[in-house]
C-alpha cells in the first residue's frame, strides 16, 4: 500500500515509521515548525488526572477511560498505548536517541523555569536527573545563562519548592555546584544527569526523521492545502504537487502546529468534537483546564475522522489534531500524540 502522511511532528513521524515497519510505502510531507520541536522531548503519557498527580500511567489510563469515552486513550485501550511506548522506545534507540522509564510509572523532572513536572518516559541523561535520585544528595544546576535558561534561577526556585512539595529532600541545592548530581541542559543527549530546555524536542524528532528517511520513508518539505476526496474516500493530499495514496494520516497539529486554524481544521474542515456550552471561562487558564483545549478532530476508535456527516474510512489523524483531550492540563502531549501516531500508520 502507499500510505501518505500529513505533518512531520512526532505523531506524523511515528505513524510513517509504523507504516514503514509494516512494509508500505510511505511518503511523509510536513512544512513548519511543530510543537513537537519547541517541547522539552520527554514523554508525558499523564501526568493528572481529576486534579491529582497520576502516580502509574497506566492505571491513570483505565480510570481515565471509563469517564472520558471521546480521550484519544479511551479510544485505543491502554494495551494499545502500552505497545505503542514500546514501539517508540525501539525506534529512538535505533535513532540514536535512547528513552527510559516504564508506562507503569511516572518520573519528576526539573525544569528551566525552576519547576517540577511529572512525566513518564525520557532521554537516558534527563532520566538520570530525575528527581527521585535527589533525596540527601547535593545537587546542582550547572550551564551557561542564556535567553531564557539560568542556572541559579532554577537553583533557588527549587530550594524554595521542593520541601513544599516533599518529592525529594535533597540535601542542598546550589548552582554550578559539583555535588552528588549536577544538572546540565540537555541539548544533544548524552548519559549525563541533564536538564531539558524547551526545544529540545527538535533533535530528537529530527533525528527519528532521519531515521525514518534510512528506513525508506520518502520525507518531503510541502505544506497540504487541501485534499481530493471521491466516493468518500481520500485520493490525493494537495500540495504544490498532489500526493496520491491508498491510506492517509493527518497529524498537522493544533493550533501550535497549524492543523487547527481558529475553530477549523485547516486541510478538510473535518468535523471536530462538540463544542462545550462552558467555553466561555472566567479565566483564561484554570486549574482544571480550558474547555478549548479539548477542541480538535473527532473520530471513531480507529481514528477514522467524519467529513460532512460521514466517515472517511481511508484517513486517519493522529497527535494534538485529535479533540476530546487536554494535553496541557493532563500533560499526556507526547504520549497521544505517540500511541495515535502508532495506530494512525498501522495499515497494510
Ligand atoms: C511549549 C510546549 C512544550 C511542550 N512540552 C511537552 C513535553 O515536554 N512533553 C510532552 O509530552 N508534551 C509537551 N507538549 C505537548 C506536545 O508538544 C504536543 O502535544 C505534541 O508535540 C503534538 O505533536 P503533533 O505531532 O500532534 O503536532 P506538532 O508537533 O505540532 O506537529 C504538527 C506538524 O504538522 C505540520 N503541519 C501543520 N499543517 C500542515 C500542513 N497543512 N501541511 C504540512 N504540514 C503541516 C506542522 O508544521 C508540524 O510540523 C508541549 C507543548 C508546547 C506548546
Amino acid at each position: 500500500m502507499k500510505v501518505v502522511v500529513a505533518g512531520s511532528g512526532i505523531a506524523g513521524v511515528v505513524a510513517a515509521l509504523r507504516a514503514r515497519v509494516l512494509g508500505n510505502e510511505v511518503v511523509l510531507v510536513g512544512s513548519g515548525r511543530s510543537a513537537s520541536s519547541r517541547s522539552l522531548g520527554v514523554v508525558d503519557v499523564l501526568g493528572y488526572m481529576k486534579g491529582g498527580e497520576v502516580g502509574n500511567p497506566e492505571e491513570g489510563i483505565r480510570v481515565l477511560s471509563e469517564d472520558c469515552e471521546e480521550h484519544p486513550y479511551a479510544l485505543l485501550g491502554v494495551e494499545m498505548v502500552r505497545q505503542a511506548l514500546e514501539f517508540f522506545k525501539e525506534a529512538v534507540a535505533a535513532a540514536g536517541v535512547p528513552f527510559m522509564g516504564r508506562t507503569t510509572e511516572n518520573i519528576h523532572i526539573a525544569t528551566q523555569f525552576g519547576t517540577v513536572k511529572p512525566t513518564c518516559l525520557a532521554p537516558e541523561g534527563v532520566y538520570a536527573g530525575r528527581v527521585e535520585r535527589w533525596h540527601r544528595r547535593a545537587v546542582g544546576i550547572a550551564g551557561e545563562e542564556e535567553r531564557n535558561f539560568s542556572p541559579r534561577f532554577v537553583a533557588e526556585s527549587l530550594s524554595w519548592l521542593l520541601p513544599k512539595l516533599g518529592v525529594a529532600l535533597p540535601e542542598r541545592i546550589e548552582a554550578g555546584d559539583e555535588g552528588d548530581i549536577v544538572l546540565r541542559p540537555m541539548r544533544q543527549g548524552g548519559t549525563e544527569a541533564a536538564l531539558p530546555l524547551l526545544g529540545d524536542g527538535e533533535f530528537v524528532v529530527k533525528r527519528l526523521l532521519e531515521h525514518a528517511a534510512a528506513l525508506g520513508v520518502s520525507v518531503v518539505e510541502d505544506r497540504i492545502r487541501g485534499a481530493r476526496i471521491e466516493g468518500g474516500e481520500v485520493r490525493a493530499f494537495m500540495g504544490t504537487q498532489s500526493y496520491t495514496g491508498d491510506a492517509f494520516v493527518l497529524a498537522t497539529g493544533d493550533w501550535t502546529g497549524g492543523g487547527m486554524h481558529a475553530f477549523r481544521e485547516a486541510v478538510l474542515g473535518l468535523e471536530l468534537v462538540e463544542r462545550s456550552a462552558e467555553h466561555f471561562k472566567k479565566l483564561p487558564l484554570p486549574e482544571e483546564g480550558h474547555p478549548y483545549s479539548r477542541l480538535g478532530v473527532r473520530t471513531d476508535g480507529a481514528l477514522n475522522p467524519f467529513y460532512r456527516g460521514k466517515k472517511i474510512s481511508n484517513l486517519r489523524v493522529a497527535g494534538a489534531l485529535l479533540g476530546g483531550y487536554d494535553y496541557c492540563t493532563e500533560k499526556s502531549g507526547w504520549g497521544v500524540a505517540i500511541a495515535t501516531g502508532y495506530v494512525a500508520g498501522g495499515v497494510g
